[in-house]
């Protein structure tokens, strides 16, 4: 995470991408602009009447199958928030309003760097409001089958330690991760890390109408145990480096940047709901907190 700046930031210029979303594999047009203090993250359904807004919280999670998706009492969706979160995350971006001209963010290459560099070259600004920091109390930790489970507990500063196994699935393995530290170990060590999949649950996830903009363009595919993609993996362990990436970016959807240590064991998106639900939900696990500059 960014705690170079005591303030809150934004960016200081709006600047625009477009590109095919994962599951609906539609192109959208994504405008991300500036926005005051206080603010915090917004997205907006630009394509949609009335322009509906929808607030990058825990409360607005409304789906967490394959990806997270965000919904508000109207019924406006935005699906597959959690890479762009994760840049906005460790570039220490508070502030922002994302202008979406369709249902899902633009999937990019599968990973955060596309919109790190994006956020990097239109520059952040300084607000005069301090940044609150989300400092967590005491352990939260939820278990699930199979030795699944993630956990939070007080830190000074956030990490991430996380295991990923694959079970044995065509003979893949377990891979361990670990993250301190602020964007520029993030930039070298998460954010080029890919979305990945099994080839034979491609035709399943269509059926149901998910995936539909997957390729190899943008998408670690596995067969029999092999990467299918040419030019195959950015790192021996990027698997368990993507799952950080999601952690990171569907963790701040607590709204302010986490100061604690995550730790995880075959982790996903609806466990990081949960886990968001659960410490919020125990007003004694948790405080916001400022720095002096
Ligand atoms: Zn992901």
């Amino acid at each position: 995470m960014n705690h170079s700046s005591p303030f809150q930031q934004t960016f200081r210029q709006p600047f625009q991408c477009r590109g095919v979303g994962l599951h609906s594999g539609q192109s959208s047009e994504m405008t991300l602009e500036p926005a005051p203090q206080g603010h915090g993250i917004v997205f907006e359904r630009s394509d949609l009447e009335g322009k509906p807004k929808i607030h990058a919280r825990f409360s607005s999670v409304v789906n967490t199958f394959m990806c997270t998706q965000l919904g508000n009492n109207q019924g406006a969706t935005v699906a597959t928030i959690e890479h762009l979160m994760a840049a906005l995350a460790v570039c220490g971006v508070d502030n922002a309003l994302v202008r979406l001209q369709g249902p899902e963010i633009p999937f990019m290459d599968g990973s955060s760097l596309p919109f790190i560099h994006m956020i990097e070259a239109a520059g952040l600004v300084e607000q005069s409001a301090p940044r609150p920091f989300l400092r967590v109390l005491k352990d939260i930790r939820l278990e699930g089958t199979e030795g699944r489970f993630v956990q939070l507990s007080p830190a000074e500063a956030f990490s991430a330690h996380v295991s990923f196994d694959f079970g044995g699935r065509q003979g893949m393995g377990k891979y361990i991760g670990y993250f301190s530290g602020g964007l520029d170990a993030f930039k070298k060590d998460i954010a080029s890390a890919r979305s990945f999949g099994f080839y034979e649950d491609a035709q399943k996830l269509y059926d149901k109408g998910l995936s539909l903009g997957a390729s190899l363009e943008n998408t670690v595919v596995i067969d029999n145990g092999k990467v299918m993609n040419p030019d195959g993996l950015r790192f021996d362990d990027e698997y368990v480096r993507h799952k950080i990436l999601d952690a990171v970016g569907d963790l701040y959807l607590a709204g302010a940047p986490l100061q604690a240590a995550y730790t995880a064991h075959n982790p996903g998106h609806e466990w990081h709901h949960k886990l968001l639900q659960a410490l919020f939900s125990d007003p004694s696990a948790w405080t916001y907190e400022e720095k002096n500059g």
